[in-house]
């Protein structure tokens, strides 16, 4: 998994995206769909959540085992310091290993709704602490793994974390996680490209070298955005949510959404960025709409306007 150097450089632009493991039989089904569809892209790699609570463990390493072994995707695993020892992590990420991935997100997780609660001994606190551990496994397991072969990401953010003192202190954090070993940063949603440009040029003064690929939602619902927002902590555009709010029915609604995802995936790229992260909700037909616009559908997929399969791009 690397990222590759600006746009102004005319270097392949990365493609990646996220997609979180089925909750039950007809989401899995839609969910391969989308799968295949995104296989056709031939992307970097596609990321697979990890719900902090722990609860969806089994489904997410099932899915990263099917990703492995029934499509030609690279699987970069999510995982979360929130629901698990350091004990049960270091399980995890052999059994990953195992398996054959190469990639883990390293994260602290989402919190409780309900509050942090009293930390289970052996907890890990920070993303960074995930990192190191990953490291050691990985040391560990030298005899199978070359040193260095597992790609580590890490979140950053364009607006402040919500839990963070300041945009400063978000950077020092980014800072100590290439420190302890990350490769390559996902940016958490933003609305505004500025935003993420800014956070480049602070983290780049800040010493921060790691490529920080912009992590872009299909902005096609308001209800979805709204809620993102909320989980976040990042303010949505007004203009965005006026606009949304506006359009009547699904079609105008996915025509406003892909055109202000567009706009700002290009600001971003425009502004260096060595690729672009989708985070799908489990559909393509947004994410490839964006992607179709912005040019970055890779050779070898069909164009758009010929392809019907799944009912979900038009015919030209
Ligand atoms: P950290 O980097 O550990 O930061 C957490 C907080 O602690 C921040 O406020 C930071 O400022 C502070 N902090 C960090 N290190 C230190 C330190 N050494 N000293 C003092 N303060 C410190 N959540 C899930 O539950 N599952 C997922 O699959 C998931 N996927 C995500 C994918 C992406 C691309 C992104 C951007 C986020 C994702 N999240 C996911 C959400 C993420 O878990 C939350 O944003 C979480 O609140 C912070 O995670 P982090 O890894 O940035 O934590």
């Amino acid at each position: 998994i690397q990222a590759s150097a600006p746009l102004t450089q005319s270097a392949p632009i990365a493609l990646s995206y996220e997609l979180f493991p089925p909750r039950n039989a007809a989401a899995e089904a839609g969910l391969w769909d989308t799968i295949r569809e995104l296989e056709t892209t031939n992307p970097d790699y596609v990321s697979v959540t990890y719900g902090a609570s722990g609860s969806n463990r089994d489904t997410a390493v099932d899915l990263l085992n099917r990703l492995l072994t029934e499509t030609s995707l690279r699987p970069l695993a999510h995982l979360t310091c929130v629901g698990n020892t350091a004990d049960e992590l270091a399980e995890i990420i052999s059994e990953l290993l195992d398996h054959g991935v190469r990639g883990i997100l390293a994260l602290r997780g989402d919190l409780p709704q309900e509050g942090p609660g009293e930390p289970r001994p052996g907890q890990l606190h920070y993303a960074q602490d995930l990192i190191e551990l990953v490291r050691r496994v990985e040391q560990r397991r030298s005899a199978l793994l070359c040193a260095g072969k597992v790609a580590i990401g890490v979140a950053a953010y364009p607006a402040r974390h919500p839990e963070s003192p300041s945009i400063e202190h978000d950077v020092e954090v980014l800072l100590a996680k290439q420190r302890s070993g990350a490769d390559f940063a996902i940016t958490q949603v933003f609305f505004h490209a500025d935003q993420y440009r800014d956070l480049v040029v602070r983290a780049r003064r800040a010493g921060v070298s790691i490529p920080i690929i912009p992590g872009v939602m299909p902005l096609t619902s308001l209800r979805r955005v709204q809620r993102l927002g909320d989980l976040t902590g990042v303010e949505p555009c007004p203009d965005l949510i006026d606009a949304l709010g506006r359009a009547d029915d699904g079609a105008e609604s996915r025509r406003v959404g892909v055109s202000a995802t567009v706009d700002l995936a290009r600001a971003a790229l425009d502004a260096g960025a060595p690729g672009i992260h989708l985070y799908t909700f489990n559909e393509h037909a947004a994410a490839l709409e964006v992607l179709d616009k912005l040019e970055l559908l890779r050779p070898g997929r069909p164009a758009v306007g010929s392809r019907t399969a799944g009912g979900t791009l038009q015919p030209a």
